[in-house]
């Protein structure tokens, strides 16, 4: 295929998010080209654990809590239909997701004020299982669980095949993605963008959508969005479980998040790595030690699986923003430059950020307001982010557990 010199729409990155918005806006008509540096679903959103999170387990921000849920109820409702819509199975599963208090103090803490306080804001769906409710509904979970944070209608799917499901979906309706072709630099002159420059050559847009995720800031630095590495392994396939997405946080220092696939086998993520510097999280490499210390951290939460083998093991980047929610519209003061970026979760988003963002640039009327994803709120704000830092650094820095 030939690189086009011109587009309507130049979308940077062919993630779940560039790849959801190309798919919308191509189906709504527009020139769309998606351009990709590596290959598809290459970033995090081939590398995650495909949790369907309406709500990170430890959130007590009232408004963070009301925001998240209202965009992943709605991308909830949209989830089962989707796979006939975009003719692709992305094995969906809505068997709903454990938070586990592996001590008691993590229990009481759930019990008096967590729970309480989330459904106090509006989180109507949010309930208690105490330890032998928990047992029922995951027989193989350790002692170490001594009650869970549940919530029925969150889920799994299989986040590899959801991106290929829009990337697919999206050339159908025209869209074209170049992969291997990184963009350089978005070319701005006089406060507009005119194009972007990329490996195989200029290519003119009359809109550019920055969907590089934890790359974003690369290329727009003016949005303060940080890369978070995490790493994650897979077992072998075992008997299904009735209930399986969860996360945890163990020995107070690790947070992690677990789904097992439609296939049996189980992705095990977010454990324990070092603290490193901002740079430091685009390396994917993996140590030993992270592999050992995934490994025996699975052998503490799961006492009745016996031995499991690991098959696979791999690090990924994703985004975090300082309120823990994603930048999605309009980069001020730049016209003509869209950001999709800063997501640390993307299951719980992808579908319904594709059509607003779309609805958004077609008519301005977005079926729900995307204004809690402002970019403005971050724009050249230098945030005070910890020099070396983790998961586990992040969250206790933005006070989410
Ligand atoms: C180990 C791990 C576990 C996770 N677990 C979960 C989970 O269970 N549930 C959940 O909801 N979320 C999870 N996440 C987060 C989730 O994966 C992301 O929120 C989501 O995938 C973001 O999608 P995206 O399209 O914005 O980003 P990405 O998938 O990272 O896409 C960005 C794309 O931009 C490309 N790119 C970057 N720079 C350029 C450039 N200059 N030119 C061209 N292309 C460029 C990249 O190669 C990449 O393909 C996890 C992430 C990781 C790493």
């Amino acid at each position: 295929m030939d690189f086009p010199k011109e587009t309507e729409v130049a979308i940077i990155g062919a993630g779940l998010m560039g790849c959801s918005v190309g798919y919308r806006l191509a189906k709504a008509g527009m020139e769309v080209i998606i351009l990709e540096m590596r290959n598809i679903a290459s970033g995090a959103s081939g590398r995650n654990g495909g949790m369907v999170t309406q709500l990170d387990g430890r959130d007590c921000n009232q408004e963070a809590i009301l925001n998240r849920l209202t965009y992943a109820r709605e991308n909830n409702k949209m989830l089962p239909s989707l796979a006939e819509e975009l003719k692709y199975d992305f094995e969906y599963e809505r068997a709903g997701g454990m938070d586990v208090a592996t001590t008691d103090e993590e229990w009481e803490y759930f019990e008096r004020k967590l729970v309480p306080f989330q459904k106090n804001v509006g989180d109507d769906e949010v309930m208690l299982l105490d330890k032998k409710e928990t047992k029922e509904v995951c027989p193989l979970l350790s002692n170490i669980a001594k009650g869970v944070r549940f919530r029925p209608s969150d889920g799994t799917l299989n986040p590899f095949q959801l991106n290929l499901g829009f990337a697919a979906a999206a050339e159908r309706k025209g869209a074209k993605i170049f992969t291997y072709t990184p963009v350089k630099k978005i070319v701005i002159k006089n406060g507009k963008t005119t194009g972007v420059q990329t490996k195989r050559g200029y290519l003119k847009a009359k809109l550019i959508i920055n969907a590089a995720n934890a790359w974003a800031p690369l290329l727009t630095p003016e949005i303060d969005i940080l890369p978070l590495r995490q790493v994650a392994v897979v077992t072998e396939r075992v008997a299904k479980l009735p209930v399986y997405s969860m996360e945890a946080v163990l020995d107070n220092q690790v947070i992690f998040g677990s789904t097992q696939q439609k296939s049996g086998n189980l992705v095990v993520g977010g454990l324990g790595t070092e603290a490193r510097k901002r740079n430091d999280h685009y390396q994917e490499d993996l140590s030993p030690d992270e592999i050992c210390g995934s490994t025996a951290i699975f052998n503490i939460i799961f006492k009745g699986l016996g031995d499991v083998s690991i098959i696979r093991s791999w690090a990924g980047t994703m985004a975090f923003t300082a309120d823990g929610l994603p930048c999605v519209g309009p980069v001020p003061e730049i016209e003509n430059l869209f950001i999709v970026a800063g997501f640390s979760n993307g299951m719980a988003f992808a579908p319904i950020i594709g059509k607003l963002v779309a609805e958004d640039i077609i008519s301005k009327k977005p079926s729900l307001s995307l204004k809690p994803f402002n970019p403005k709120r971050f724009y050249k704000q230098k945030i005070n982010w910890p020099k070396s830092y983790n998961y586990t650094i992040l969250a206790d820095f933005l006070n989410r557990r």
